[in-house]
């Protein structure tokens, strides 16, 4: 998706700290960092939000979730804890139209 600044850190054209990669899958680190540990976990598959997934999106969706699992553990916030978040739309907070799962913790992390 042309303009679509997560396709561009996917294709490296914009430089991230990329965490964990497969040939579905990348994480890198948030650039505005509002934990300890931050990272956005997203599909390489260019989906605007939670409205666009379709039923063929639904394993990768699933894998997305073992994903943060797995860096989870590798970051050590795994026993403490952790939050997962996804914004959708305007209401949602949503700034970034690729969909994203924030991965936060590190800290105890405020009520919201
Ligand atoms: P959201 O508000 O859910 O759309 O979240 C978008 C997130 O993307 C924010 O937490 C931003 O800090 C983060 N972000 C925006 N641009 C970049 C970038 N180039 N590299 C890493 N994170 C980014
Ligand atoms: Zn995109």
């Amino acid at each position: 998706m042309e303009n679509c600044i997560f396709c561009k850190i996917i294709k490296g054209e914009i430089p991230s700290c990329i965490v964990y990669e497969d040939e579905e899958i990348i994480a890198f680190k948030d650039i505005h960092p509002k934990a300890p540990v931050h990272i956005l976990v997203i599909p390489k598959k260019h989906i605007n939000c939670i409205n666009d997934i379709e039923p063929e999106d639904e394993k990768i969706i699933g894998k997305i979730y073992s994903v943060i699992k797995q860096l989870a553990k590798v970051q050590n916030i795994d026993k403490n804890g952790y939050r997962v978040v996804v914004n959708c739309g305007e209401d949602g907070g949503q700034e970034v139209m690729h969909l994203h799962f924030h991965l936060m913790g590190g800290k105890k992390l405020p009520i919201k």
